[in-house]
């Protein structure tokens, strides 16, 4: 069984990610700040598979003892991460000309600082196994800016350009690294907003995708993916 790190595994994709690959049997190491989105998210994995194993890491990931607190949670059961995947990430409006609007460093530290800082951590093992796969939840705020969202676009951008070099500096490592760019997509973060149900993407539909691009042979790499809303960006 694969042991499989998820960060943001709660709510919206990381819980979509979660249940995809529970269908398989796997061991589940999945982080997020609230106990009762894990104890529920752990009751679905054991109905879709009983040889599901899950360990919940309660903690707030943009923090650096929070991101210890997680590599030493997983370090005492394993030293083997066959998948990682960074998906905890906050998305918050703002302008860098608007002086009131002080939301960077929160989006940098849960959007990137996250990744940086778990996937370093984890990387020694994976590298003296050769082998694994590291996927990034980037966005399509990670190629292009738009108004009302440039802080979340700067920390977005961080992160898929740490998943490029990171690709590269992998390579000699046999260990596989994919950049996901998913448009809008239904989640927790949408809440509130009044759009028919086809205009976003399925968290379903992203973590489908997900699941294909773990389950290639180790030759292959789907090394970036871009999904967007069938009738295009909101
Ligand atoms: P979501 O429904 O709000 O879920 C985010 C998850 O991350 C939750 O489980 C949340 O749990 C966790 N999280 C957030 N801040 C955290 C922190 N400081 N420490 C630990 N866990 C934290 O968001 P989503 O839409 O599924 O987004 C998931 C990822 O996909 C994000 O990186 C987002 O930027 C990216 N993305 C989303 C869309 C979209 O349209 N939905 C599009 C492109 C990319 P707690 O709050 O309980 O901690």
């Amino acid at each position: 069984m694969s042991n499989i790190v998820i960060t943001g595994a709660g709510k919206g994709l990381g819980k979509a990610i979660s249940e995809r690959f529970g269908k398989e049997g796997s061991n589940f190491y999945l982080c997020s700040r609230t106990q009762s989105d894990l104890d529920s998210l752990e009751s679905e994995l054991m109905k879709l598979n009983s040889n599901n194993k899950v360990t919940k890491i309660i903690c707030d990931i943009s923090t650096a003892s929070g991101v210890d607190f997680i590599f030493n949670t997983i370090s005492e059961i394993t030293d083997r991460v066959d998948l990682l995947i960074n998906n905890a990430g906050v998305f918050l409006p703002g302008e860098i000309s608007d002086p009131d609007c002080n939301n960077l460093e929160q989006q940098m530290n849960t959007n990137f600082w996250s990744a940086y800082r778990l996937t370093r951590l984890l990387l020694p093992a994976m590298k003296s196994s050769r082998t694994g796969t590291i996927i990034n939840m980037c966005s399509i705020a990670s190629l292009d800016a738009y108004p009302g969202g440039s802080h979340y676009c700067i920390s977005k951008f961080a992160l898929y350009g740490f998943s490029k070099c990171l690709r590269q500096e992998l390579i000699p490592y046999n260990i596989r690294v994919i950049s996901v760019l998913p448009g809008a997509t239904w989640s927790n973060s949408w809440s509130g907003v009044e759009l028919p149900e086809e205009r976003l993407m399925r968290a379903e539909d992203v973590a489908e995708v997900i699941y294909t691009a773990y389950s290639l042979s180790n030759n292959a790499v789907m090394e970036e993916v871009i999904l967007r809303p069938q009738l295009g960006d909101l």
